[in-house]
């Protein structure tokens, strides 16, 4: 048993809840399915409370950690993206927060990649033919065609863990990889994709040769079928590459007018009015969208014009939402278990009790000396 810790959730996030009340602990939960309003987080942690669980939904900065002085020892964060913590908050008040990076790489990965596989193939207009009884003959292009995702090109803007991933599986489909990423660029990997590609076309698995390189912004979206997006929000003063509204009216325009976008990053990423006139005026082919500037998706939001329904696919923020890369226990397999176990290594001061030597804590410049 571990000496008793208080914790609070703002949300249910399964079986670890129990893991962590076997262990001692005395956990609160949020039940209800919608985020606690701030005040009651607040009130919760003036009671109290050594640890937090808090998902993208709550807005975790200096009135919270105010309210928590002298107990709060750490916010544990059930998601990879951390920009609804202000980072230099945390510092001043030298808590440490933890994400749930890696075990939703690949899952947030896939699903990118299946949204891309939907808006190209019209997976969705083909499917409102069938279910609404249009389907009326089959025919070589009547009533429309879709755009096959094979052999064509696609920019990964962002090579961080995700963007490495879709470039994995872009890999499986043939696809000539441009990538952009100012901060980071892993030459490694791309070298091993490159050798993978080789040697798919040296043993006559595919018949064409396909490449992969990094490029600047500009020549990627100038040049690519589709941009898929895996950037963390970064607002102007947290980055010298900042990535609010990285796609608006200039870049989007970049993009070749039979190119599609897709966005599993964070919603700020996109100028959401820009890219609804770009759906319009068909600057672009289409978009898919699992992420918003605000969410849930507002009902007067431009991108449900119905006039551009057909090429427009919105996504509940479900990039992560599968069963084990939610809910497992499993620090190394779900968010669930990885989020515990970083609120875990924390208050029993596992690593010698020193954040910087604990793999989930984000903010570890707040505690070099
Ligand atoms: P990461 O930190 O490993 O990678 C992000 C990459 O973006 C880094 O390599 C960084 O250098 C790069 N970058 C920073 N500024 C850039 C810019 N201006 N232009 C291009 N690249 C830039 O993060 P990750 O684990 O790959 O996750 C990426 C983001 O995906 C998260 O921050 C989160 O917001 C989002 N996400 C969404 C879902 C979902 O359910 N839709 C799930 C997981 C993650």
């Amino acid at each position: 048993m571990t000496s008793k810790f208080r914790v609070f959730a703002t949300c249910d996030i399964g079986e670890s809840i129990q893991l962590l009340r076997k262990r001692g602990y005395e956990v609160e939960v949020y039940e209800k399915p919608e985020a606690p309003p701030k005040s009651l987080i607040i009130a919760k942690l003036k009671t109290g409370v050594d640890g937090l669980i808090t998902t993208l939904r709550d807005q975790v900065d200096a009135e919270l950690f105010e309210a928590g002085k002298g107990t709060l020892k750490v916010v544990a964060q059930y998601a990879v993206g951390f920009d609804n913590i202000n980072r230099a908050d945390a510092n001043r008040y030298r808590i440490p927060f933890t994400n749930t990076a890696d075990v939703l790489t690949e899952a947030t990965a896939e699903f990118a990649f299946f949204m891309m596989g939907a808006l190209a193939r019209r997976l969705w207009s083909s499917e409102h033919l069938t279910r609404g009884n249009q389907w009326g003959f089959w025919h070589p292009y009547l009533p429309f065609l879709g755009d096959e995702v094979t052999g064509k090109t696609i920019a990964i803007i962002g090579t961080g863990r995700i963007g490495l991933a879709m470039i994995k599986k872009s890999t499986g489909f043939d696809m000539n990889i441009r990538c952009y990423d100012p901060a980071y660029q892993n030459h490694d990997y791309l070298k091993a994709i490159q050798e993978i590609k080789d040697l798919r076309y040296t043993r006559g698995i595919c018949h064409e040769k396909s490449w992969i390189r990094y490029t600047e912004l500009e020549e990627a979206l100038r040049s690519a079928d589709f941009a898929s997006v895996h950037v963390p929000l970064l607002r102007e003063g947290e980055s010298n590459t900042p990535t609010f509204h990285l796609f608006n009216e200039r870049t989007l325009r970049m993009m070749k007018p039979t190119a599609f976008l897709v966005n599993t990053s964070r919603g700020p990423v996109i100028d959401e009015a820009a890219l609804a006139k770009a759906l319009r005026e068909k600057w672009i082919a289409g978009a898919a969208l699992d992420v918003y500037e605000k969410e849930p998706l507002p009902s007067d939001s431009p991108l449900r014009d119905p006039a551009i329904a057909d090429r427009c696919r919105l996504y509940p923020h479900f990039a992560s939402a599968a069963k084990i890369t939610r809910l497992s226990t499993d620090p190394n397999k779900g968010m669930a278990g990885r989020c515990v176990q970083g609120l875990m290594d924390v208050l029993e001061k596992n690593y010698g009790g020193d954040p910087t030597k604990m793999p989930f804590v984000v903010n570890k410049e707040a505690f070099t000396k």
